[in-house]
């Protein structure tokens, strides 16, 4: 894009902070200075692993500010955020793992969801993360069915049962002895990113750790 272009295209849509919509001066860049002061980061506590991957790293607890950003990202069009919500993950990546990965990926949605949505967002995710730290997102997973709204569930057992089974590694996927960076927006019980680390180990990843835009509350 052209010099020109991209000044006009700044004056018609003035880029704007994803958590409060304030329009960004000068200095700021992807988000507001006070939004990246008061932000709810997460510590290094809340990102314990499961059975089947080693950590969860997240940036953001799901408050009433940081809902309102991701719908406006998954739903409503604003892919845009994913330059800011990228950078938080990368951020929080270094910050609370060690060492290098084999491949990054990401939590696929099924044909017809994507199809709907026009975008995945963790995909996109994916792309801004990959864009910090210096990888290409690949594609190691599939879904190829749909299943309930994890969302719409709020038992945790329920929500392992409904994941079990969705998820299969894309065709031609190479995983074997790889250390395994997969990408998600949210994590809640951690049924979904347990269930793709599974599909990923059997198919002989050495190690899954998980990194996610922010973590929702606990449920039962
Ligand atoms: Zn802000």
């Amino acid at each position: 894009m052209s010099g020109l272009k991209k000044k006009l295209l700044q004056l018609l849509f003035p880029p704007k902070c994803p958590f409060c919509r304030k329009i960004l001066s000068g200095g700021e860049e992807l988000m507001c200075a006070q939004c990246a002061e008061k932000l709810p980061y997460t510590d290094k506590k809340a990102d314990a692993g499961s059975n089947f991957y080693s950590r969860c790293v997240s940036s953001l607890y799901y408050t009433a500010a940081v809902r309102k950003a991701m719908l406006a990202f998954k739903f409503y069009g604003r892919a845009s955020y994913a330059a800011c919500f990228g950078r938080l993950m990368a951020d929080s990546i270094t910050k609370k793992t060690e060492g290098s990965f084999d491949a990054l990926t990401w939590v696929p949605l099924s044909r017809s969801r994507l199809r709907k949505r026009g975008y995945s967002q963790a995909r996109l995710l994916a792309e801004a993360v990959g864009k910090e730290l210096g990888y290409v997102p690949e594609r190691l997973l599939d879904k190829p069915g749909n299943i309930r709204a994890q969302s719409k569930i709020h038992d945790s057992s329920q929500r392992r049962a409904n994941v079990a089974g969705a998820y299969k590694t894309h065709p031609g996927a190479e995983l074997t002895g790889k250390r395994i960076l997969l990408i998600d927006d949210i994590v809640t019980t951690g049924a979904t990113l347990a269930e793709c680390a599974k599909i990923m180990l059997l198919a002989g990843a050495d190690e899954v750790v998980c990194a996610v835009l922010c973590r929702g509350k606990k449920l039962r």
